[in-house]
């Protein structure tokens, strides 16, 4: 099948590179003409475990891209929209980027006569398929539904895992207004050998938010009971260790910590509060997961006060940036939070992490950046462990360097030991 991808981010390429992976034709498609020229040179813009490989081995074959709708509509059978979904201030989803890329759609479609189908791929809440991208390719493309397919195929991939999890999800939602439209995007993961999901596409749309509502649920959960814990004295690792050995709970997402962050978990919450909202429901429960994970990052800055007292001048070692392991993405990163906090009562902050300080230096352009976790600690008066890199669990000899070894950790990760002051977020 041809294929073309609307938007190059984490999303767009991933999803470009592995259907090139299984087969078929793919061109991607992106207002940037950086990320462009880097796809067509076989060079990932983002980092993804095996994107590179991917990338080198499709690029100018399988694999190419380009700026021009028009090229890509004509030479494609189906569009996938993988733009970005962002929260407008408010904390609803803003669909501006969806409705520009789906007019671009529209005006390509106009002029092509072979039937062709759209793809809305971006997370977006319910409704949204049929209420917005199809009335706009209609107003564009001067055709009506079913001259062309529209579909909604939510993408479910973890960042750092994202290559492994296309390839092998445990779940393919296909939401499609008509039958045969459905068909064809379904038979785009024949090789994948996993069932499809076929629902229509606001079935497929609430599918995604539920999903991540859930997780994050879950996190928040375990973060409330690990507050109380430490507050009783209880070790809250051992108590979900065993909670969830219960088949129904599940031993997933029960960690508590710093709290979530990433380009989808707070954002998607909020967005289907808006949506809630709107559509006149309060959605007390949601409004808590955000709250909950609101509050993290503050308890871990409150601790530090709680041990060094007044922060104006401390110099604080931030050991992790990226919102998770095995990314650059910074995106709602909890160190973002903890950061302007120190900041803003006067510390000094010596950050440490192995992919996204380059990221970060665009949002906190004066604050010392490192290359080594040692450097990051030399010196300093406290150190706070804000992401789970797996070099981060055997640091040990290391805190030798800091002028006073206090470490308070957000992520469970730092064996206790005698010669530092150790300080677990919740435990
Ligand atoms: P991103 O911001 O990394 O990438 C979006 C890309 O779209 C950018 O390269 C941007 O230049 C491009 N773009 C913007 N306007 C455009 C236009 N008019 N035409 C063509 N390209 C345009 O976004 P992302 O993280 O890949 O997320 C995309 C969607 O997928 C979002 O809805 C997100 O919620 C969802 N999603 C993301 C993840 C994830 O882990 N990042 C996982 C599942 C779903």
């Amino acid at each position: 099948m041809r294929i073309s991808v609307i938007g190059t981010g984490y999303v767009g390429t991933v999803s470009a590179a592995c259907f090139a992976e299984l087969g078929h034709s793919v061109i991607c498609v992106d207002i940037d003409k950086s990320k462009i020229e880097q796809i067509n040179a076989g060079i990932p813009p983002i980092y993804e475990d095996g994107l590179s490989e991917l990338l080198e081995k499709h690029a100018g074959k399988k694999l190419s891209a380009t700026s021009d709708y028009d090229f890509a509509v004509k030479n494609s059978d189906v569009s996938f929209i993988c733009v970005g979904t962002p929260s407008d201030p408010d904390g609803n989803i803003d669909l501006g980027i969806v409705r520009a890329a789906s007019a671009s759609l529209g005006d390509a479609m106009k002029y092509k006569n072979d039937y062709h189908i759209v793809v809305v791929k971006s997370t977006v809440v319910p409704e949204t398929t049929e209420k917005v991208v199809l009335p706009i390719i209609e107003e564009h493309s001067g055709k009506r539904a079913g001259e062309f397919g529209i579909a909604m195929n939510p993408e479910f991939l973890r960042e750092g895992k994202a290559i492994y999890d296309f390839m092998n999800p445990d779940k393919i939602v296909v939401g499609s207004l008509d039958e045969s439209s459905g068909d064809i995007i379904a038979s785009l993961y024949d090789e994948l050998k996993c069932g499809v999901t076929r629902t229509d596409p606001r079935t497929a749309e609430m599918i995604k938010y539920v999903n991540n509502s859930l997780l994050a649920t879950k996190i928040s959960f375990s973060n409330e009971i690990g507050n109380i814990c430490k507050k009783l004295g209880i070790d809250t690792y051992e108590v979900m260790a065993a909670v969830g050995k219960d088949f129904r709970i599940g031993k997933h997402f029960l960690n508590a910590g710093a709290g979530f962050g990433g380009s989808c978990f707070p954002k998607d919450v909020k967005a289907l509060v808006g949506k809630a909202r709107q559509i006149g429901y309060e959605p007390e429960l949601l409004k808590s997961v955000i709250d909950v994970n609101e509050r993290q990052p503050a308890m871990m800055v409150r601790l530090l006060k709680d041990r060094l007292g007044n922060l104006d001048g401390k110099k604080i070692a931030v050991l992790g940036l990226a919102f998770k392991n095995d990314t650059d993405d910074i995106r709602e990163s909890r160190s973002i939070p903890v950061i302007k906090e120190l900041l803003d009562n006067g510390a000094e902050i010596s950050a440490y992490d192995p992919m996204a300080n380059e990221n970060m230096a665009r949002i906190f352009k004066n604050i010392e950046y490192h290359i080594t976790t040692v450097d990051a600690l030399k010196g300093a008066d406290a150190c706070l462990v804000m992401t789970e890199w797996d070099e981060f669990r055997n640091l040990g000899n290391e805190f030798g360097v800091m002028k006073n070894r206090l470490v308070i950790d957000g992520r469970h990760m730092i064996a206790k030991r005698d010669d530092i002051e150790y300080v677990g977020l919740c435990w």
